[in-house]
This record gives structure tokens, C-alpha cells and sequence, in this order.
């Protein structure tokens, strides 16, 4: 079977906790030749990013032959944590961090690399809220997970939360490290040219960030210091 021969499946995705961590569901819609399937699925304890990547796996995991899937989703951790090759990264690490922890939703990580082999895969992030009609459907069908009834057990969530609490006291030093506030992967960013402040005799070539929340982490190891003669120039 060639490329070209391969169904071609829009798989759209969104997922949340209320609170985070909280009750959680997700929403997906799988679109084929103009055909639709929704999907709602409520959880009784889990967190946003846990709920954006089951909604993706769940999506993927519906879809029975090979095909050639693209995945819109408005989760960055998820999206980058992809498109970026560190999931890829962290496989390879056999999930270990430094210092023997395990990398953050491994088993969903894991799970998500497994059914990605299966087809072919590509990755778009859609800003969310924004009026992208089937973002919105997902983000309804989403929380009609949240409110159901009959909410299902997150069965990783323990193994969460054993991790969590080393992220949280976790220096932030390179790019695909978890952000402390939202868990989603930082990235390097350089930082606008501003002039020194006189006596000044560091700059940051590069700061972290969150490309979600939007919190900024300064690196040690992106401090630069400036010699006594460029110091001069100020004086
Ligand atoms: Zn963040």
C-alpha cells in the first residue's frame, strides 16, 4: 500500500481537570471523507495535561488500519512534546531523569509513542478558544466528560503523583524540562537586545520558557559574564 492509499483521518482533541488536579475528561472527533465520530470520556482524578494526552492516544487508538492521521490539538506539552523529538529523547533515556526519576506521564508518553508506530502521524497545535469550530465542539465534549455520571479511574494518576512532587523541586536548566507551574515543556528563547546597565557585568544569552503560562526561568548556564574592559564602556 502506498502513501497516497492510506485513509486520511482528521483527529481533533482537547482535554482538562476541574480543578487541575481534579475530576478530568476529554474530547475527540475523528473525521474521515466527511463522516464524524465524537467521543466524551469523564475521569474521577487526573490533570490537564494527563487528559490532553489521553485524548490523543484515545483518538489514535479508535482507528483500526494504517492510516495518515493529523492530530490538531491546542495542548503545547503535548504538541511539542512530540513535534520537538524529546518523547523520542526520553524513550531512548529509557525514561529516566536525571537523578533516577522517571519522566513525567511515562505511561502515557509510552502510550502515545506506541500508537504514533502504527500510523502515520502528524502534529498540528491550534490555539484554543479561538473559534476553530472543532477545538470548541472538543472543548464542549470535554467537559461534558468532566460533568458526567459515570466518570472512569485514572490508572496512572498515583505514579503522578509520586513524580510530581520531585518536578516541583526541580531546577529548571534546559529545554523539554517540565515547567514548575504547569508542567508543560519549556523553551529556549532569546532574550530582545537591551542595553547594559552601567556596572552591569552579566547578561542571559537565553532564558527558559513556558509556552503555555508563560512564566520565564533564567539559567545558569546562559549567564555570561562581561569582562572588566566591556564594563568600562559604561563608566
Ligand atoms: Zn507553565
Amino acid at each position: 500500500m502506498s502513501w497516497d492509499d492510506l485513509p486520511q483521518i482528521d483527529l481533533y482533541s482537547d482535554g482538562g481537570a476541574e480543578p487541575n488536579p481534579g475530576k478530568g475528561g476529554f474530547g475527540v472527533i475523528l473525521s474521515y471523507k466527511g463522516r464524524i465520530k465524537e467521543f466524551s470520556v469523564g475521569y474521577e482524578l487526573t490533570t490537564n495535561n494527563r487528559m490532553e494526552l489521553m485524548a490523543v492516544i484515545f483518538g489514535l487508538e479508535k482507528i483500526k488500519t494504517k492510516a495518515k492521521v493529523t492530530v490538531y490539538s491546542d495542548s503545547k506539552y503535548v504538541v511539542d512534546g512530540i513535534k520537538q523529538g524529546w518523547a523520542v529523547g526520553w524513550e531512548r533515556d529509557h525514561w529516566i531523569k536525571k537523578k533516577g526519576n522517571l519522566v513525567l506521564n511515562k505511561d502515557l508518553w509510552q502510550r502515545l509513542l506506541d500508537v504514533i508506530d502504527k500510523h502515520d502521524v502528524v502534529f498540528n497545535w491550534v490555539k484554543g478558544h479561538d473559534g476553530h469550530i472543532e477545538n470548541e465542539r472538543c472543548d464542549q465534549l470535554a467537559s461534558n466528560g468532566i460533568n458526567s455520571e459515570h466518570k472512569i479511574k485514572d490508572e496512572g494518576y498515583l505514579e503522578y503523583l509520586e513524580n510530581i512532587e520531585y518536578y516541583q523541586e526541580q531546577k529548571i536548566e534546559k529545554e523539554g524540562d517540565a515547567c514548575r507551574k504547569c508542567e508543560t515543556l519549556v523553551v529556549k528563547k532569546s532574550p530582545k537586545k537591551r542595553k547594559l546597565k552601567p556596572g552591569q557585568n552579566y547578561y542571559y544569552e537565553y532564558y527558559l520558557f513556558c509556552p503555555n503560562c508563560k512564566t520565564m526561568y533564567m539559567v545558569e548556564d546562559a549567564k555570561r559574564t562581561i569582562d572588566q574592559q566591556g564594563n568600562s564602556l559604561f563608566e
